[in-house]
C-alpha cells in the first residue's frame, strides 16, 4: 500500500464536524455535528428543507462543504471518492430506474467485483421471483426493496437511505421497514433519512434532528424520549378520600400534578421516576387498583414536540469562498 494512503477506519464510519453548507447565502445546513459507528442505524430527521439531503449528499462526496470537515471510513468523501464508491451504497432520494429494465438486468448492472450473493439478497427481500420482472411494472414497495437490494449488492461498510417509504402506502411502508430492520439486525450500518417520525421510532438507534439546518438535538431515543417527551401519566381509581389521596400522591418523589375526578379516577403527572414511587405508595397502601395504567410517551410524541418547539436563534450565513 502508499504509505501514504489514509487507512480505512472500520469502526468511525462517519464523522462530520462543523459541516456547513449554503445555496446563494442561505444557509441549508449550518455547523452539523453527525457520528456513525459500526453497526448503528443513525436518522437524520426533520421537515422538508431541514437540510437533510444536502447533509447526506455531502457525506456522498456529491457536494463539497462550505465549512467543516467530513469523513467516512476516515476518509474525504471528495478526495477520497475513488475509494470510498464501492464502500458506500445508496438509495437516493431522486432514485429511479428505466421501466423496462428487468430485476436481474438491474442486479446485473449494479454489480462490481466485490458483489456477492445477489441471489440470497433477492431471496431475502422477496424479489426472488422477480428476476424477469421490469421496473415499470413492479409495486412502490417492491421498487424500494430493488433500492435496498442493490444499495447492498457490493457488501457496503455504509448504506444510506433517503425517504426510502416516501409515497408508499402504509402496507408498503411496513414492508420495507422490515427490510431494513433485517439490515439492522445483521450488523449493517445505516444512515437514514427521514421526515416520518414513526419511522424513526421504529428503525433508528441514535437520531438526529435538524431544523433550519441545525442540530436541535441528538441522542438514542430513549434519550430524546426522556429530554422531550413530556410528562408521564399514571392514572388509577380509588375508593378513598380525594383530599387525602391528593395530598399523600403529591408529597412522592417525580410527581408533579395529581387530580382526582368526581368518578374516582386519579390522574398523577410527572418524570418516569413517579412510576416508581406511585407504584411503591399503592403496594404500601396493600391494594393494587385492578385500572392502574401508565402512558409513557414515545419518540414520535418526543420528536413531534422538539420539532414544534420554538424556533431556534437565526444564523449569519456562513462566508462563501472558504472550500477545502
Ligand atoms: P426534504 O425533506 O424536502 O428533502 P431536506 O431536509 O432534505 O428536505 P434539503 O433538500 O437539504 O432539505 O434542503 C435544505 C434547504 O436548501 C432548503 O431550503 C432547500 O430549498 C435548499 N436547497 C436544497 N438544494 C438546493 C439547491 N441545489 N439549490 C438551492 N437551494 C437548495
Amino acid at each position: 500500500m502508499n504509505p501514504t494512503t489514509t487507512a480505512i477506519d472500520d469502526h468511525r464510519v462517519v464523522t462530520v464536524r462543523g459541516l456547513t453548507k449554503s445555496y446563494g447565502g442561505r444557509v441549508a445546513v449550518d455547523r452539523l455535528d453527525l457520528d456513525v459507528s459500526a453497526g448503528e442505524v443513525v436518522g437524520l430527521i426533520g421537515a422538508n428543507g431541514a437540510g437533510k439531503t444536502t447533509a447526506v449528499e455531502c457525506v456522498q462526496g456529491l457536494r463539497r462543504p462550505d465549512a467543516g470537515t467530513v469523513r467516512v471510513l476516515g476518509l474525504d468523501p471528495v478526495r477520497d471518492a475513488d475509494r470510498l464508491r464501492p464502500l458506500v451504497g445508496s438509495q437516493l432520494q431522486s432514485s429511479s430506474l428505466p421501466d423496462r429494465l428487468r430485476v436481474g438486468e438491474a442486479v446485473a448492472l449494479f454489480s462490481t467485483r466485490r458483489a456477492r450473493d445477489a441471489d440470497g439478497l433477492l431471496e431475502r427481500f422477496g424479489l426472488a421471483g422477480k428476476l424477469r420482472s421490469a421496473f415499470g411494472t413492479m409495486s412502490g414497495g417492491e421498487q424500494q426493496r430493488l433500492f435496498l437490494v442493490l444499495a447492498l449488492l457490493n457488501q457496503p461498510r455504509l448504506v444510506i437511505l433517503d425517504e426510502l417509504t416516501q409515497g408508499l402506502d402504509p402496507a408498503a411502508r411496513r414492508e420495507v421497514w422490515s427490510s431494513v430492520a433485517q439490515l439492522r439486525d445483521a450488523g449493517t450500518t445505516v444512515l437514514l433519512v427521514t421526515h416520518e417520525l414513526d419511522e424513526a421510532e421504529v428503525l433508528c438507534d441514535r437520531v438526529v434532528a435538524l431544523r433550519a439546518g441545525q442540530v436541535l438535538d441528538a441522542g438514542t431515543p430513549a434519550e430524546l424520549v426522556t429530554r422531550h417527551g413530556g410528562v408521564v401519566t399514571t392514572r388509577f381509581g380509588t375508593t378513598s378520600d380525594p383530599a387525602g389521596v391528593v395530598h399523600a400522591v403529591d408529597d412522592l418523589t417525580g410527581v408533579h400534578h395529581v387530580e382526582v375526578g368526581a368518578d374516582g379516577q386519579v390522574t398523577v403527572r410527572g418524570d418516569r421516576s413517579s412510576i416508581a414511587h406511585v407504584g411503591a405508595w399503592l403496594v404500601g397502601r396493600g391494594s393494587i387498583p385492578a385500572d392502574l395504567r401508565v402512558d409513557v410517551p414515545d419518540l414520535e410524541t418526543a420528536l413531534l414536540r422538539l420539532l414544534d418547539g420554538p424556533e431556534p436563534l437565526p444564523t449569519i450565513p456562513a462566508p462563501t469562498g472558504v472550500l477545502r
